[in-house]
């Protein structure tokens, strides 16, 4: 590995054998993209040279938040209306592991939520349909994020009528579609020119992410739901929208995807709730160890709490059992125990920043 001593990387090796990675392709490929990372995450967190993060720091900071019984606090059980959510289709269609760790603990907000929230409360949207006034001609001189790409979606709103804003402070509800015993909170709800109503949801993105041109499934999903499942908007479309925003939260770029309403998109939409129903109904569902695709590990919230990406289970509880998580024992090599520093000292002496580990995982994406 990079920079690190030969005794560093048989300490590295230690430590991610201690997370339970079996299959040697899978441990390499975390490696990988644990080192494709570090530079990345020293950059966000603007370290100086002497406190720069290594791959070791990286890997201490998962296997410290596994050890810890106080980081998996149970998820208060929801006794609403509805079986399952729009939140529970976009993590089950991200992963299915996801979705059970999501439904088992409470997550704390992490810093990509915060983002989030802090760009969402800016209103990007709702300052443009006050503009309504405005040629698009005028909004793109203003607006610096309305390109060639984007600028249809920035016409319609122009003509259109916002009819429901789901994340202003006043009006926090949540839709219940009780047949599909279905619950979900679109971003924003508008009536084009001609009365037809669509769904706007808007996703921020770190902007060096920008040049990416792929949507997430767990997105489409996510917007899809409500266009099907939220009978009472009568939506016939929608647009996700996503934000690009620089350090400093300024928006940079947006990209928007049109999703209609079509036979495949309603097979897909149909096909994620039976699995999710399945699954919610036997508490069990099979998990595709080949599939496992490190770079989007490193992408998920719920990383900190996943057992399954080492690749050690093929199946899924739900709810998510603590066991999944839990550390493998591994022998400490004689090569780092001669001489000493004993391991316990070793671990204690290697730098432990405090990562915010959401922090990581918003700048890498999700
Ligand atoms: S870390 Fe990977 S395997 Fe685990 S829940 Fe997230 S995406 Fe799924």
């Amino acid at each position: 590995m990079e920079n690190l001593s030969d005794k560093q990387n048989l300490f590295l090796y230690y430590l991610v054998k201690r997370l339970g990675f079996k299959q040697d392709s899978i441990l390499a490929a975390y490696l990988e993209n644990t080192a494709n990372h570090v530079d990345f995450i020293n950059h966000i967190s603007h370290q100086n040279k002497h406190d720069k993060y290594n791959v070791i720091d990286f890997v201490l900071e998962d296997l410290d938040f596994k050890k810890s019984n106080s980081n998996f606090v149970p998820k208060k059980q929801n006794k609403g209306l509805a079986a399952f959510n729009a939140t529970d289709l976009a993590a089950f269609t991200f992963c299915a592991a996801s979705y059970s760790i999501s439904k088992t603990y409470e997550s704390k907000e992490t810093k990509l939520m915060s983002i989030g929230t802090q760009l969402h409360d800016k209103n990007v949207l709702i300052d443009i349909f006050n503009k309504k006034g405005s040629s698009t001609d005028n909004l793109v001189h203003n607006e610096s994020f309305i390109d060639a790409q984007n600028s249809f979606f920035f016409e319609e709103l122009k003509n259109s009528k916002l009819i429901f804003a789901g994340h202003s402070e006043s009006k926090r509800e949540c839709f219940v579609n009780e047949f599909d015993s279905f619950a979900g909170q679109p971003d924003y709800v508008s009536q084009n020119n001609k009365n037809r109503n669509f769904i706007i949801e808007e996703k921020y993105r770190s902007h060096h992410k920008s040049e990416l041109n792929s949507y997430y499934d767990s997105h489409v999903i996510q917007l899809l739901s409500y266009i099907y499942k939220l009978v009472n908007f009568e939506a016939e479309y929608g647009y996700l929208v996503y934000w690009y925003y620089a350090e400093d939260l300024t928006i940079r770029k947006c990209k928007v995807l049109k999703v209609v309403k079509s036979l495949e998109n309603k097979t897909k939409l149909d096909d994620v709730v039976n699995q999710v129903q399945e699954f919610n109904n036997n508490l069990k569902i099979r998990f595709d160890t080949t599939k496992l695709n490190p770079s989007k590990c490193f992408r998920c919230s719920n990383k900190l709490y996943c057992g399954h990406m080492t690749g050690k289970f093929d199946s899924i509880s739900l709810p998510y059992e603590r066991k999944y998580s839990q550390l493998n024992y591994v022998e400490f090599p004689s090569e780092l125990v001669k001489g000493k520093p004993q391991p316990t000292q070793m671990e204690s002496n290697i730098k432990r920043h405090t990562i915010d580990d959401n922090e990581i995982l918003n700048n890498l994406g999700w």
